[in-house]
């Protein structure tokens, strides 16, 4: 079977990867550098955890998607992952670390409840001001995001079933002829082709530029006193609710850097834009730092990242059969990255069994009861 890959994030690579385990021809097409550091899945880390709050089917799926890394680990002859636990806070009526225990106590794998009192005993880096609940899963860890897609496209590079294309836009996709044309106009088919555009998708497929909204989003890197560095690399990984802001703590694990961002969406933007941020813009986020962190008014902001993502209106992913040979796969909403393995896995395993669409179109959008398999 002859496929086309547009996009190469995680989950064009990850696609491209499988498809060409499974002995399938594959050209993957992307529009700028290899891996293209304006790509969502181009940051130091990317975190994996169980807590979910009431998604239950992607609570579920961490199990699989670990596997899935384990397996690309395995091919790539590293591991590009380190794990934290994850602590999982909320306050100010907030209720998402409570809601994620119980799905997580539904499904056999519970938190353990921690006491507020006890929390700055046990991890003395943080102050509990304004944490109402906190629970504890041994669970979780940072993926090193652009490592790994890194390693992968060289690894794709020297895989004879797969040839890329580096700095190749593609203008238009013909989902039913399974056709692509690229920006110089030539013309590529394909048994089936594979968009995984991410937040440039609504480009390549219009109709679908409503339901998946591109959302400009901003991570800080702290630069910290060497103690405060040392205690923090030992995790954990920290998600806070507190009704303000979503807050996400990436440790800085085996010397990559130390960030927290907002899991709140902007909803707006344009990734061709400039990518310029300011500190002002993150100021509640950096406020609810200041009241968490012990020792905060030593750090400096180092840097501000502003990334694009794509958001649904409900958080679930889209990987959707288009026409006759087309596939779009939008698994994003700001969590798509620990799922990258195993959404090409089983994209691959469903387009070369002929396993149904709209089941894998489920199992993907994370409603339970249906699995691929
Ligand atoms: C700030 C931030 C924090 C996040 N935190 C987490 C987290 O902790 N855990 C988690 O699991 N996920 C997280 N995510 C989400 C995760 O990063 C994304 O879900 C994932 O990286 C999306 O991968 P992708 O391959 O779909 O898109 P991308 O990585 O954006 O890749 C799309 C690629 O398609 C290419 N392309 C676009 N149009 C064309 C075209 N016409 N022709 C050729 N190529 C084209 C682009 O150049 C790009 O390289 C976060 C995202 C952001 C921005």
């Amino acid at each position: 079977m002859k496929a086309i890959v547009v996009g190469g994030g995680i989950m064009g690579l990850a696609t491209s990867w499988a498809l060409a385990r499974s002995g399938c021809d594959v050209r993957l097409f992307e529009q700028a550098a290899l891996p293209n550091p304006l790509a969502s899945s181009f940051d130091e880390h990317r975190l994996i955890r169980h807590p979910y709050g009431d998604h239950r089917g992607y609570a579920r799926m961490i199990d699989d998607a670990f596997a899935a890394w384990d397996l690309l680990w395995h091919d790539l002859g590293e591991r590009l992952y380190a794990p934290t636990g994850t602590l999982a806070l909320s306050g100010n009526g907030a209720d998402w670390a409570q809601r994620s225990a119980a799905t997580l106590a539904a499904i056999g794998r519970p938190m353990q409840e921690l006491s507020v009192a006890d929390l700055p005993k046990r991890f003395p880096m943080l102050n509990a001001t304004g944490v109402e609940r906190a629970f504890w899963i041994d669970t979780g860890g940072v993926l090193f995001a652009q490592d790994i897609v890194t390693a992968l496209a060289r690894h794709l590079a020297a895989m004879p079933k797969v040839t890329v294309h580096a700095g190749t836009p593609v203008r238009s996709v013909d989902p039913e002829r399974g056709r692509v044309i690229t920006a110089d106009g030539a013309i590529h088919d394909a048994d089936v082709v594979v968009v995984a555009a991410g937040a440039w998708i609504g480009r390549l497929a219009p109709s679908l530029a409503a339901r998946l909204v591109p959302s400009r989003q901003i991570v800080v890197y702290f630069d910290m006193p060497a103690a405060d560095r040392a205690a923090w690399s030992r995790g954990p990984m920290i998600i806070e609710k507190t009704g303000d802001v979503g807050l996400y703590l990436v440790p800085p694990m085996e010397g990559r850097g130390f960030k927290v961002g907002d899991h709140e969406f902007s909803r707006r933007g344009d990734p061709e834009a400039g990518r310029e941020a300011h500190e002002d813009e993150v100021g509640l986020l950096l406020d609810r730092c200041r009241a968490l962190f012990r020792g905060f008014d030593r750090w400096r902001t180092e840097r501000l990242k502003v990334c694009f993502y794509t958001v649904t209106e409900d958080e679930r992913f889209v990987v959707e059969k288009q026409g006759a040979a087309g596939w779009i796969m939008s698994p994003c909403s700001g969590h798509g990255f620990k799922f990258g393995a195993l959404m090409g896995l089983e994209l691959a395993r469903t387009i070369v069994s002929g396993r149904d669409p709209a089941v894998h179109a489920r199992w993907a959008a994370g409603l339970e009861g249906d699995t691929p398999s």
